[in-house]
Order: structure tokens, then C-alpha cells, then sequence
């Protein structure tokens, strides 16, 4: 039985006296029956760090370099960010893909990065809406996740992935439940030809979560719990959800 994982992504939002707020109740809420994590803004980690401190709620951060160390201006290391306790990085965001021109390549260079610090990466893969429309969702997806596998290798059942359709993120779109499972099941498979960690390994969805649509999704064979964007950002709702998974 894999454990569900419910992570906040909290994207470029925040202030110190609201993230104290939301933390805050979120400690109130939980614990939860499920694997619960924030990832926080670069500026907010180690603040989050202390206010999580003596609670089940993990934190990361929303992206890393690829590179060990260096002149690198403006980036953070997969190192620094283990010297600071955080358990997660999400790799290859969607938004990190289109704004910041992230290639496949680049993404499975993050992820290996991260894993080399033991700090989890939850790659993120999905396709457009356009490409979705073209029947090219398998062959997208597929073809990020492959990037990936190919570069950790053996070590590619660590990471934590999260079908993420870009259609659904911050729309107020979301996959139905049969659609999200069917690509979940498409990258399970794909897992499988490559580790033998497949079938313990977590598959998250993200795009539009909320506490209404969160129990049938999470309650799919292969969703294995949810990466949460704009309703991570209230206490109440982040919670609900983590209630569902
Ligand atoms: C996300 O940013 O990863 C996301 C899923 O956002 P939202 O929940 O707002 O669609």
C-alpha cells in the first residue's frame, strides 16, 4: 500500500506575517493520515523550517540547480537546500517549463541533482492543451518521464512524480478522474519497465485540486495523493485536502 502524499506548492506567494497565518493553521489541522509537505518560496524556507519544527509536515522548495556549486548567480543548490532541512524539490514545473524555457534534459539534471543531496524531486510532466487535443498527451508525458529515467538510472525510484495536465493548473479546469488515472496508469508502466521500486513509488496529480474533487481523485488505483497550487494557500482548504488523501 503506497502512503498518499499531499504537497502545497505555494508558487511566488507569501509574506512573512501571511505564511505565519497559514503554517499556523495548518498545524492546528493536521496530522493527517497522509504524507503532508510545503514548498515554500526560496526566501521562506528556513522560517517554515522552524515554524514546522516538532510536526509531521515537511517542507521543500519549488525548484533547484542542476549544478553542484559555483558561479551561478541566482541559483540554488540541491546542497544548500538539504543543509536546510527540506525533504522536497519540485523539479519541472509546467510553469518552470514555458516561462523559463526548461528543457527535458535540464529537469532530469535538477532531479539528479536533488536525489544526490537526498532531497526527494517531484518531477512534474504534462502535456498542453493543444496536445492534448492532438492525442499526443501518452507520447508527452511519456517522453519527459523517459528523460528522467534515463538519467538517474537505477536510482529513478526515489523521485516522487506528478502528473500535472498544464490545461488544469490554476484554471479551474481538472482532469476527470478517469482521465487522470489513465495517464497515471501510462507512467506506472512506464516506471515498471525501469525499476523495480515502480509499484511503491508515488504518483501525485495536480491541476485544479480542491476538497470537493480531491476523494474521487485520490480514490483512482494509481493517484497517489495531489501537488496543490492555488488552494494550498488557504489553511482550511490545503487542509480539507489533506482530509481526503
Ligand atoms: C500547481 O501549480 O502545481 C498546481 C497544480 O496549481 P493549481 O492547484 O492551482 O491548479
Amino acid at each position: 500500500m503506497r502512503r498518499k502524499l499531499v504537497v502545497g506548492n505555494w508558487k511566488m506567494h507569501g509574506s512573512r506575517a501571511a505564511n505565519a497565518q497559514l503554517l499556523a493553521g495548518l498545524k492546528e489541522a493536521g496530522p493527517w493520515n497522509a504524507d503532508v509537505a510545503v514548498c515554500v518560496p526560496f526566501p521562506y524556507i528556513a522560517e517554515t523550517a522552524l515554524a514546522l519544527t516538532g510536526t509531521t509536515i515537511a517542507y521543500g522548495a519549488q525548484d533547484c540547480s542542476s549544478h553542484e556549486q559555483g558561479a551561478y548567480t541566482g541559483e540554488v543548490s540541491s546542497a544548500m537546500l538539504q543543509d536546510i532541512g527540506c525533504r522536497f524539490a519540485i523539479v519541472g514545473h509546467s510553469e518552470r517549463r514555458a516561462y523559463h524555457a526548461e528543457s527535458d534534459q535540464l529537469v532530469a539534471d535538477k532531479a539528479k541533482a536533488s536525489l544526490a543531496h537526498g532531497v526527494t524531486p517531484i518531477v512534474c510532466v504534462g502535456e498542453t492543451l493543444a496536445e492534448r487535443e492532438a492525442g499526443q498527451t501518452e507520447a508527452v508525458v511519456k517522453r519527459q518521464l523517459a528523460a528522467v529515467i534515463h538519467t538517474l538510472g537505477h536510482c529513478c525510484g526515489e523521485m516522487v512524480v506528478a502528473y500535472e495536465p498544464v490545461w488544469a493548473i490554476g484554471t479551474g479546469l481538472t482532469a476527470t478522474p478517469e482521465q487522470a488515472q489513465a495517464v497515471h496508469a501510462v507512467l506506472r508502466a512506464q516506471l515498471q519497465a525501469a525499476t523495480d521500486r515502480a509499484s511503491a513509488m508515488r504518483i501525485v496529480y495536480g491541476g485544479s485540486v480542491k476538497a470537493d474533487n480531491a476523494t474521487q481523485l485520490f480514490g483512482q488505483p494509481d493517484i497517489d495523493g495531489g501537488l496543490i497550487g492555488g488552494a494550498s494557500l488557504k489553511a482550511a482548504d490545503f487542509a480539507a485536502i489533506c482530509l481526503a488523501a
